[in-house]
């Protein structure tokens, strides 16, 4: 989901007058170009002038050649051109339907009116399946007129009440809107005002169903370009009136649900990948039959405890041990218990090891251990130590088994393959001296 920032969807090409103008001046600009409204600039503030004070200035008579700054005129919100629409939502609850975009200094960016943000919201995160006849149930009637109604007394009323549209009917159906809109023309024209609504109505007048989904009628209203829409029943009668601005609300209350609960998803979504990353991790590292390191992992480790060793300036040793006739076992028992008798040796080894040792499966049944701070006869020693416990260690279904030693000292210099096959060529002697020893080289 893309919320665009404020400042992308606003208009720039505004109409606007300094407040120290006169109301005749403003009126003229107003009437020029059919604006309902009138953005008036004051300093670092922005207000409006709109139908309903036109209608007051006539109504209480006030002298024209005043300067608007001594109209009680209403402050239009103001939010910086890169807040995200998220962020101003809040504002939509605001009687006025515009909020003057401004720069980092303050000055006048443009405009937006609670319309433009409905035409940036993506419909398909409004929900489908709730019908404007549920939506109706909450909101307010809709104010309706007979089409008989003397235009002068819907005038008054219109400002007396501050509706900004009012549906004409007749048989309690509708068949006419009139709006601020038309009021700006009535009086731009001079009408007369004695005669019923019926004359100055904008007709016919656009209905939807209040079998339509919300999605739908917001797309309705993006598409005619409507603030709002008569809603009627089966019938064709009035059932009520939406707005753009009551959708939009409650769109974005949905949005903002649907948002909360993305977050959590989300988060749980996240913690599930820090597990799976943790798990790959591991299985990167590991011996997938004894949970030993892997030859890769160990190779890694002897590198830093390499550094340690010349960094302290101590000593460090290396054992190979290989199972003496592994291939037996197998042949006599199966892989599977093949498999077991590794898995218990491992077990066997780490339980006689020190915390610091690094053990890991080289191959098939070899294994290595790296012995930090242990010289070559310590080394020797703690493998005779090993070799005597794999030797006495009773296995599952197989009974006894033994191991061949080579045991060597890491000298300066030395990459962990230099370090294997001198303690290789050890475990060669072993081997060859008749199995389950250890033998060491320099
Ligand atoms: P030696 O005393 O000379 O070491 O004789 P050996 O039989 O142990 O040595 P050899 O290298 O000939 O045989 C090793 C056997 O280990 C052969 C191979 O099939 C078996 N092996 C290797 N990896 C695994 C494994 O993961 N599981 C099982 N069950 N067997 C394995
Ligand atoms: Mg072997
Ligand atoms: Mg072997």
């Amino acid at each position: 989901m893309k919320f665009p920032s404020i400042g992308e969807i606003a208009t720039t090409s505004v109409v606007s007058i300094d407040i120290d103008r006169t109301i005749a001046e403003a009126m003229k600009m107003m009437f020029n170009n059919e604006h309902r409204n009138l953005i008036v600039r004051d300093g670092n503030n922005f207000r409006i002038l709109r139908v309903g004070d036109i209608l007051n200035i006539k109504i209480q008579n006030i002298d024209l050649q005043k300067s608007l700054r001594e109209l009680d005129l209403a402050v239009v919100q103001t939010a910086h051109k890169d807040k995200n629409i998220l962020q101003i939502v809040d504002y939509l609850n605001c009687e006025i339907e515009y909020i003057c975009v401004v720069n980092d200094d303050g000055s006048f960016y443009g405009l937006v009116a609670h319309a433009d943000i409905a035409s940036s919201i993506d419909p398909d995160t409004l929900m489908d399946n709730f019908c404007l006849q549920d939506f109706l149930k909450l909101s307010r009637r809709a104010k309706w007129v007979n089409k008989n109604t003397k235009t002068m007394d819907l005038l008054q009323e219109m400002i007396k009440n501050d509706f900004e549209s009012v549906i004409v009917i007749e048989n309690f159906k509708p068949i006419g809107i009139f709006t601020t809109k038309d009021v700006v023309r009535v009086m731009k024209h001079n009408e007369d005002l004695e005669l019923n609504i019926g004359s100055y109505m904008s007709s016919p007048v656009d209905t939807i169903s209040k079998d339509c989904s919300m999605k739908d009628a917001l797309e309705f209203l993006k598409l005619k370009r409507y603030k709002r829409v008569v809603v009627v029943d089966e019938d064709g009668k009035m059932s009520g009136i939406i707005t753009q601005k009551e959708l939009i609300s409650l769109s974005y209350s949905r949005w903002a649900m649907l948002i909360k609960e993305h977050h959590e998803e989300l988060s749980q979504l996240n913690a599930s990948l820090l597990y799976k990353n943790k798990k790959y991790e591991v299985m990167a590292s590991t011996d997938a039959l004894t949970g030993l390191y892997n030859r890769h992992k160990f190779s890694e480790l002897y590198n830093s405890s390499y550094l340690t060793m010349e960094q302290r300036g101590n000593v460090m040793s290396l054992m190979i041990l290989d199972i003496d006739y592994f291939k037996k076992i197998n042949d006599t028992f199966g892989h599977g218990i093949g498999d077991g008798v590794l898995i218990q040796i491992s077990h066997a080894l780490l339980k006689n090891l020190r915390n610091i040792d690094i053990i890991c499966r080289w191959g098939g049944e070899e294994f290595v251990v790296l012995l930090p701070a242990v010289d070559l006869n310590q080394a020797t020693f703690l493998a005779e130590k090993l070799r005597e416990s794999i030797e006495i260690f009773e296995i599952d279904m197989v009974g006894r088994v033994t191991a061949s030693f080579g045991v060597t000292q890491v000298n300066r210099g030395d990459a962990l393959e230099a370090v294997v096959e001198r303690a290789d060529k050890a475990l060669y002697e072993a081997k060859a001296s008749g199995r389950n020893c250890v033998r060491a080289n320099f």
